[in-house]
Parts: C-alpha cells; sequence; structure tokens
C-alpha cells in the first residue's frame, strides 16, 4: 500500500513551520473528523491519514526523520497502527467514533485555549540549572586551579522570602476558583456537552492571589543577582571536562529546590605540549649530528626543566618516556608521563667548507653504519644516488 506524503496530505510545503502545520491540520481534522461525518469510511480513511502524517511532523525528532528516510524512518515498527489506544478520556464525555483516545479532541474544535487541562495547584519546582565556560591554561588544567566565576542567577527574594507578597500582607484565597485553582467547564458541541477542568486563569492554579505584590520582586518572588562563585577546578580536567556545582543555578519556585551550575572547561592550547589523556607530548628537535654522536639535553616538562640522555645512533620519531612528568590523573593518584619524540632536522645554509666535510664523511660510510631493519635500504639509497 502506497502511502501518500505526509506534507501533502497536511497541504503544506516542506518547509512549512510547526504553527503552520497545526494550522493545516485543525482545519482538515475539523472537516473529516469522524464524529462529523458519521459512517462516511472515506472521510475515517481521510482522517487516519491526517492524523498520522500530523503526528509525524508534529514532533521535531520524527519530522527529521521522515524528512532524511520518508516514511521508511518512521514506519519500522509496525507504524502508527496503535491509533485510538492512547488511553480512554476519563468520563469527560465519550465520542462515538473510536477515536475517544485522541489527545487533543479539544484542540482540534477549540484551539489551544480550551485544551483539557487537569493540573494540579503549582508544587514545587527545581530552579534551572545554569551554563557557563572557563578558560584555562595547560597548567592550570593539568594542576588544579581556584577561580571566581561571575554568574546571573534567580535567587530568593529576602524581602518576602520568595512568597511574592509585601510584607505584613498574605495572599488571599482566590474568588475566582473558591481556592481550588481549578475551573469546571461544560462546553456544547456539536456531539453533545463536554465537561473539562482547566486550571484557573486568575490565580495560575495557586489557589490564592496576592493582593500587595513585594515591592521588591514585583511579586515574584525572586530577583536577578550577580555573584561571584569560587570554583575549585580539580588537578587533571581537560579540554570539554564538565564540572557540576550543586545548587548554584537558579533558586527553585514554590519551596523547590535551586538548580545547578555547570562549568564548561575550554583548555588553551600550549606553544609547547599537546596533552594525550594524561601524557605530555612534546617534540625535540635534534640535529642529526647529535642523534648519531649522542648527547645530553634540556627538555622542559610542566615543572621546569630536566636533564635527557639522548644515546647515539637515534632515529627520527624515536619516543623517550619521562616517567612521573605528565598530567595529575582526576581521580587522584598517580600522573602520566612526559613523553618526548624525536624531531630530526637537517641543517640548511651550509658553506661550501661545511659541506666539502659532510661528503667527506659521506665516503667513509658504509652500509654497518646505517643498522635498519630492511637490509636493502641502504643499498636503494646508494642507487638512486648513483643513478
Ligand atoms: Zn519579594
Ligand atoms: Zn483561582
Amino acid at each position: 500500500m502506497s502511502k501518500r506524503d505526509y506534507y501533502e496530505v497536511l497541504g503544506v510545503p516542506r518547509n512549512a513551520s510547526k504553527e503552520e502545520i497545526k494550522k493545516a491540520y485543525r482545519k482538515l481534522a475539523r472537516k473529516y473528523h469522524p464524529d462529523v461525518n458519521p459512517g462516511d469510511k472515506n472521510a475515517e480513511e481521510k482522517f487516519k491519514e491526517i492524523q498520522e502524517a500530523y503526528e509525524v511532523l508534529s514532533d521535531d525528532n520524527l519530522r527529521a526523520r521522515y524528512d532524511q528516510f520518508g516514511h521508511q524512518g518512521v514506519n519500522d515498527e509496525g507504524g502508527f497502527g496503535g491509533f485510538g489506544d492512547f488511553g480512554g478520556f476519563g468520563g469527560f464525555g465519550e465520542s462515538t467514533s473510536g477515536f475517544g483516545g485522541f489527545s487533543d479532541i479539544f484542540d482540534i474544535f477549540f484551539g489551544d485555549d480550551f485544551g483539557i487541562k487537569n493540573q494540579r495547584k503549582k508544587g514545587p519546582r527545581r530552579g534551572r540549572d545554569l551554563v557557563t565556560e572557563l578558560e584555562l591554561s595547560f597548567e592550570e588544567a593539568a594542576f588544579g586551579v581556584k577561580k571566581d566565576l561571575k554568574i546571573t542567577r534567580y535567587e530568593k527574594c529576602s524581602s518576602c522570602d520568595g512568597k511574592g507578597a509585601e510584607p505584613g500582607t498574605h495572599p488571599s484565597p482566590c474568588s475566582t476558583c473558591g481556592g481550588t485553582g481549578q475551573i469546571r467547564i461544560t462546553q456544547k458541541t456539536p456531539f453533545g456537552h463536554f465537561q473539562s477542568i482547566r486550571t484557573c486563569q486568575q490565580c495560575g492554579g495557586e489557589g490564592t492571589v496576592i493582593l500587595t505584590p513585594c515591592s521588591k520582586c514585583q511579586g515574584k518572588g525572586q530577583v536577578k543577582k550577580q555573584r561571584t562563585i569560587r570554583v575549585e577546578v580539580p588537578p587533571g580536567v581537560d579540554d570539554g571536562t564538565r564540572l557540576r556545582m550543586t545548587s548554584e543555578g537558579d533558586c527553585g519556585t514554590h519551596g523547590g529546590p535551586p538548580g545547578d551550575l555547570y562549568v564548561h572547561v575550554r583548555v588553551k592550547p600550549h606553544p609547547h605540549f599537546k596533552r594525550q589523556g594524561y601524557d605530555v607530548i612534546y617534540e625535540l628537535p635534534l640535529s642529526f649530528v647529535k642523534a648519531a654522536v649522542g648527547c645530553e639535553v634540556k627538555v622542559p616538562t610542566l615543572e621546569g626543566e630536566v636533564d635527557l640522555k639522548i644515546p647515539e645512533g637515534t632515529q627520527p620519531d624515536t619516543v623517550f618516556k619521562i616517567r612521573g612528568k605528565g598530567i595529575p590523573r582526576l581521580r587522584g593518584g598517580s600522573r602520566g608521563d612526559q613523553l618526548v619524540r624525536v624531531k630530526l632536522f637537517t641543517p640548511t645554509n651550509l658553506t661550501e667548507e661545511q659541506k666539502e666535510i659532510l661528503r667527506e664523511f659521506d665516503n667513509t660510510c658504509g652500509e654497518f653504519n646505517y643498522k635498519v631493519k630492511d637490509k636493502g635500504f641502504f643499498r636503494r639509497v646508494k642507487d638512486a644516488f648513483m643513478s
């Protein structure tokens, strides 16, 4: 069975906004709703099609998948055969069509402000989490640091203790809903009387109204505050590490707990060092002469210079390990190592005299000087120069 394109079903362009999709859906749903077209199989099919298209296109996730993969993308597990099983209306007047489970039948006919809302009084709500960024130097990230962060957050109004009423006054019971926070509404529709409960607009479901709002917070119960918060960055954090500071976010409402503050760590690149897990990589520039005859060099580490012995005959890209000079592990205990990789460089701007010395040196070289794994290597190099 071939399915029609969902956008075509709703008669909207592919780039339609959510609002346009909703509008188109409502218009069509009103027209084809089985309760409006009793016994009309065609209308019922059409309504199902519209409903299915809307379920997909109104959901950002499903819509994205549909855009990318078509019906396959959203239909792979038996598809949307399960319409009508959304759970009942719970005694708010049954629709006769068997589409009773449809979640926003009211929405179709009366729009957003007449949805079935059975919200309880507003309970405690946790405050919002906040996110801030912290830039650290390579060393600060390695060894940890204390930093002061400037943040703006909502805090409980101290004047009214978050209640929103001017000190000395008290909230009064809401006269519109009699203090219950809810209003019962009976609506006459083409298919019978519907009763619904909705949140009282007057008190926002609180059941009380504030007649004299707190002058400091204008009755909101919270105020915006600039704060400086000290964060203790543990040793070993890396670029992208997220630190959580419990309860340092926005304050909660109605007695809810505050949110958390998340600190995203950014680590500035270092001029000499790179990080690889808990190891520090350092590239040591070395002339081929020093690599050949061996030498002692000073190598920078995160804590000053250390001596490193380069044995004679050191090959390019050889890695020397300086134990315990890397980055402390976040969970404590040991440290990573510093890895020193030898970068050989070839001298440039040679004088005639230097060139002559090197040529003379080269003439004294034999295969025994080049202990490479591939025994034919030296011969091939020679051949390349001869030809
Ligand atoms: Zn206040
Ligand atoms: Zn009320």
